[in-house]
């Protein structure tokens, strides 16, 4: 038999030392005498140990016959037919090494005992050797343990999916919170909007803002400005929060609690994270009460001065008539001073009963009992009587006094409450004289739409601008030298304006200081 030195000696020797590729006597085999199976071996061994790769060998017909270091490490010593006792799922075995004996070769992943049996995910790289023929002459198994590759890339998936996971939860809360959210980043980009702010945002200001956008060109110029200040001071690096007012639109206050962060990465603050709360409403209940806390109190000083004032006003008259009462006594006394002290007794006594009346009216209106009886008015007619009644007392004081009629044939009936409609009349009318020294009072009527409209105008001190919000209110007087020398209680103006009120209209009243005040009022034109 020819010496046959095989090239391919590493792999292609078979067990019985017969080369597989030319089926010639083996170089190994030819120099049996010093090279025995064993040695036949050695230097396959030596080429294979240093594969991390655990190698094993099969004859065609799957009779394991080599194996390398590492095969001896991960699976130890093996039987004669590896699929019995090395494949997890014995099927596979069969599988892979007929599809060997099919194919040629294959790469697949397959669960393998180790040595101590526990299961491997091993990668196996296969093929089929064949010689020139196509005749299959050895089976090779390069086996790769992946199982912790395959754990650390099955624990990436996890943390991916978890993170994954964690963030849709984050968004979804982000997103479905009644808070607005947006985050920029150095460049005031918005990295971040929810669906809250986009939509407030649109709604305030009529711009759809998306991801990418710069906010600070997105905002009005009013706005712009501030808005840049306080996100460079949270890129330094500072947290706080502060309520801001927005207005939104003309006179529309939007009133929001805003907090800003800064997003650090390492040592950077790489953004700005922004929340801010629609507190309109809170706020609006806080001025409400601010408001109603102010009314009270007001209420409080105005009942206490009105106390001290109606105290010295009941007082006064009251003094007066039991004075001139006591004088009257008095038999000496001559028929003109009798006279003079009875007058001045009734005109007390009138003073003393009208005091009296609007405190009742005051407390009946209080308790909801003012009833309104309404009659057929001559509108044209009550207006004469008013305007007769007062000309001699304008006469006396010396103030042009007039009404004005509108036209003539303006002679209107309605269906109303006379005697509250006087009262509103004659208040207003008392109040023009009483602070008016000189110049001219004039009051009359019109129709307007549905309405008819009276007005009663002075020439007198007029009331000043932050007085004139609060002339209605009960007790409320301004602090001028006529209030101060002939009194008042306050009350009058209350009562017409809820006479007014009752009677279907609305009062209201114009005034510049030092030239005059004007008081007009509506009501309903029933017929
Ligand atoms: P009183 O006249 O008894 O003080 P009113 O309720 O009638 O009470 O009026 C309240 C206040 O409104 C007055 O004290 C006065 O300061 C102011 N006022 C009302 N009418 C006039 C007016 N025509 N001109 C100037 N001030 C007025």
């Amino acid at each position: 038999m020819e010496n046959h030195y095989c090239q391919k000696i590493v792999v292609l020797c078979g067990p019985d030392y017969s080369c597989y590729d030319c089926n010639q006597h083996c170089f190994f085999a030819w120099k049996k005498s010093i090279c025995d199976a064993n040695q036949s071996l050695t230097l396959f061994k030596e080429a294979l140990d240093n594969s991390t790769d655990a190698v094993g060998m099969s004859t065609p017909e799957g009779k394991h016959y080599y194996q390398n270091k590492a095969f001896d490490e991960l699976f130890g010593t093996i039987g004669e037919y590896p699929p019995d006792t090395m494949y997890v799922d014995k099927s596979m075995g069969d599988v892979i090494f007929k599809s060997l004996r099919e194919g040629g070769q294959l790469t697949t992943e397959v669960k393998m005992y180790r040595k101590d049996r526990s299961v491997a995910d091993v990668l196996l790289r296969a093929y089929a050797n064949k010689n020139k023929d196509g005749k299959i002459i050895s089976l090779v198994g390069l086996h790769n343990d992946i199982s912790e590759k395959n754990k650390d890339a099955e624990e990436l998936n996890n943390a991916k999916v978890l993170a994954e996971e964690s963030n849709a939860n984050i968004r979804s809360i982000i997103d479905n919170t009644t808070e607005n959210i947006w985050a920029v980043d150095k460049e005031y980009k918005l990295i971040y909007i929810n669906k809250v702010f986009q939509k407030e945002f649109f709604d305030g200001f009529g711009v759809q803002l998306q991801q990418g956008d710069c906010i600070l060109d997105k905002l009005p110029n009013t706005s712009s400005k501030v808005w840049k200040e306080r996100y460079d001071h949270a890129f330094s690096g500072t947290h706080f929060s502060f309520d801001d007012e927005i207005e939104v639109a003309k006179g529309v206050i939007v009133y929001v609690y805003v907090s800003m962060n800064p997003i650090v990465v390492g040592n950077d603050v790489i953004g700005v994270s922004v929340f801010a709360s629609n507190i309109t409403e809170r706020k609006m209940q806080e001025k409400e009460l601010l408001k109603a806390k102010e009314r009270a109190e007001e209420s409080d000083r105005l009942k206490t001065a009105f106390l001290q004032n109606i105290s010295h006003e009941i007082r006064t008259p009251l003094n007066a008539i039991s004075g001139f009462s006591d004088l009257l006594d008095k038999h000496e006394l001559s028929d003109e001073k009798r006279r003079e002290f009875i007058s001045i007794i009734q005109n007390n006594s009138h003073q003393l009963a009208s005091i009296v009346s609007d405190i009742l009216t005051i407390s009946s209106i209080d308790a909801k009992q003012a009833r309104v009886n309404c009659e057929t008015v001559n509108i044209y007619e009550l207006m004469v009587e008013l305007e007769k009644n007062y000309q001699q007392f304008a006469k006396q004081s010396n103030i042009a006094f007039s009404c004005i009629y509108g036209s003539d044939d303006i002679k209107p009936e309605v269906y109303t409450d006379k005697t509250k409609l006087q009262q509103i009349l004659s208040n207003l009318l008392n109040n023009a004289f009483k602070f008016t020294e000189k110049g001219e009072v004039e009051f009359g009527f019109s129709l307007k739409d549905e309405m008819i409209e009276f007005f009663v105008r002075d020439s007198g001190i007029g009331i000043p601008a932050e007085d004139l919000k609060k002339i209605f209110n009960r007790f409320y007087q301004s602090d001028n030298a006529v209030n101060r020398k002939q009194g008042g209680t306050g009350l009058g103006l209350t009562i017409s304006f809820s006479y007014v009120e009752l009677l279907g209209g609305e009062l209201f009243a114009e005034s510049e200081p030092g030239k005059g005040s004007k008081f007009v009022f509506t009501i309903p034109c029933i017929k």
